[in-house]
């Protein structure tokens, strides 16, 4: 039966459901007033009413965006040309009444950004949108392609026309490439919105390991290629990553698309990135200061990267099932994001890339930071009304992160050093994965089941109820102090106990 189960691997699923996809074409050699002109066939869908839309947010972001705002000139047609009615409900829907023999959807969409500069207000997350110019294209399948209500399990085909100096660079897969002409296949909308595309002159770097490959594809405003200098700065990043995580990565193929424009104001730089399960987007805005470029992406890829496991691997019901429109959030965003960002704040002191000052550096502006927010919030109660405080969404980089230092120490210290995040994560791994998302109000039981009583009570005391983090208290247990400044210090004379929890936890 071995040949069988091979050959039935080998079928993609759509076929498999004979399921007929949705056909979009996108022509991005015209351009006109800055929008793209976009075509769907759309296969028998029913009789009954159906609702067309654009996502009011998408995985990964937290603030609602409202795509569908960029659209215009909806029209729907029937197979023999004739216009069918089509009503805009709200910014992001259209309701058609009467669908009977729908075949085209015809709109335009304007792009998110003109120039990746760095303009920011809360909420703004424009590395879940993209940019329209004749140099180069930042292409957010959510916002240009839509999808029906009940109908997002549809394949979907991409037709997309390029100039033939343009490559495009995606994890999507490709079916058939003629110069200009390029037909891309997805499984559903949401493998769909899961790969984002870079199409610029190509400049771009392969790094082939033996466990993964990866296509480094970059494009700066600037001209001037700098995707060999940006890869040699992940290669090393993705063996900190394999040791760190344990041995093995989580993927086999991946693509960064990294965007990047010239900073206008002296000394401001910012960096934007959104994670996917073959990819990641990074948006830079900074001098071409090749050094520079390579650290930002070193930080931003390393955070993004991690997001292959949390929550990309490891995550909840809510963002198994994901709602376009009205997601469910999670109350466990202190996983997803807080994680996250500490394995990419631990990682490199783990991997001996960093002083325990450096390290010490980063946590104290952390603190510092965390501060700034209240504390009369629980996080767990935070994550699920993210959408509605914005102004509270940056706490899961501080806070979160610091929660899940606070945990890490107090996992090496029940387990006389052997046992922190790194393994918890792991085992979550073991326990759940794609398509075997846990349940929101079960995660801290599993944990205490992995870990022990005490942990379950201190994710219940820190995560559940309002608290301030005891960071003193849990930096004594180390041997470090911190003085009236916020500033973070190594005590002279550690205990032998100090000492030991401390090389448990740092490697240092
Ligand atoms: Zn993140």
């Amino acid at each position: 039966m071995r040949s069988l189960v091979l050959i039935l691997a080998l079928v993609p699923l759509w076929r498999l459901h004979a399921q007929e996809a949705i056909t979009a074409t996108i022509d991005l050699r015209d351009q006109r007033n800055d929008r793209l002109e976009v075509e769907l066939i759309v296969p028998p869908l029913g009789d009954a009413p159906l609702v067309f839309a654009l996502p009011r947010i998408v995985p990964g972001i937290y603030g609602a965006m409202d795509h569908g705002r960029l659209v215009g000139s909806m029209e729907a047609f029937d197979g023999n040309g004739h216009p069918l009615p089509i009503q805009r409900i709200d910014v992001d829907r259209w309701r058609l009444p009467s669908p009977q023999g729908l075949h085209r959807i015809t709109y335009s969409v304007d792009d998110g950004w003109e120039e990746f500069d760095i303009r920011f207000s809360v909420g703004n997350y424009r590395s879940s949108e993209g940019t329209v110019k004749p140099g180069a294209v930042v292409l957010n399948h959510n916002t240009v392609v839509g999808y029906f209500e009940g109908h997002e399990h549809l394949p979907y085909t991409i037709e997309l026309k390029k100039p033939a100096t343009h490559y495009a660079a995606t994890s999507l897969p490709r079916m058939y490439e003629n110069g200009e002409a390029i037909t891309f296949n997805a499984s559903s909308y949401r493998h769909l919105v899961d790969n984002p595309m870079l199409i610029a002159p190509a400049d771009t770097a392969h790094i082939r390991l033996p466990d993964i490959n990866v296509l480094v594809a970059c494009h700066s405003t600037t001209g001037q290629p700098i995707a060999q200098s940006v890869a040699k700065e992940i290669r090393p990043l993705l063996a900190d990553q394999r040791a760190y995580l344990g041995g093995t990565l989580p993927v086999k193929d991946y693509t960064f698309l990294i965007y990047h424009n010239p900073s206008d104001v002296e000394g401001s730089t910012m960096g934007d990135g959104l994670e996917h399960s073959a990819s990641t987007l990074v948006l830079l805005c900074m001098p071409l200061d090749p050094a520079m470029i390579a650290r930002s992406v070193y930080g931003i890829a390393s955070h993004e990267f991690f997001h292959t496991i949390l929550p990309l691997s490891v995550h909840s019901e809510e963002i198994e099932h994901y709602d376009f429109n009205t997601p469910h959030m999670s109350r466990h965003l202190w996983l997803y994001e807080g994680m996250t960002e500490y394995f990419a704040m631990h990682m490199p002191i783990k991997q001996g890339r960093q002083s325990v000052e450096e390290f010490l550096g980063v946590v104290q502006e952390k603190i510092r930071m965390m501060r700034k927010f209240p504390d009369d919030i629980p996080l767990t109660d935070l994550s699920q009304q993210a959408m509605e405080r914005q102004d509270q969404y940056y706490n899961f980089y501080l806070k979160g992160t610091l929660f899940c230092m606070g945990l890490d120490i107090a996992l090496r210290e029940h387990s006389n050093g052997a046992y922190g995040v790194q393994r918890l994560v792991q085992d979550l791994q073991r326990e759940y994965g794609p398509g075997k998302p846990f349940k929101d109000e079960e995660l801290f039981a599993t944990i205490a089941r992995l870990t022990g009583p005490d942990i379950g009570a201190f994710l219940q005391r820190h995560l559940n109820e309002p608290s301030v983090l005891p960071v003193k208290e849990w930096f004594a247990k180390v041997g470090v102090t911190i003085d009236e400044h916020g500033s973070l210090h190594p005590v002279s004379r550690p205990t032998a106990a100090q000492r030991r929890l401390r090389a448990a936890w740092l490697g240092a």
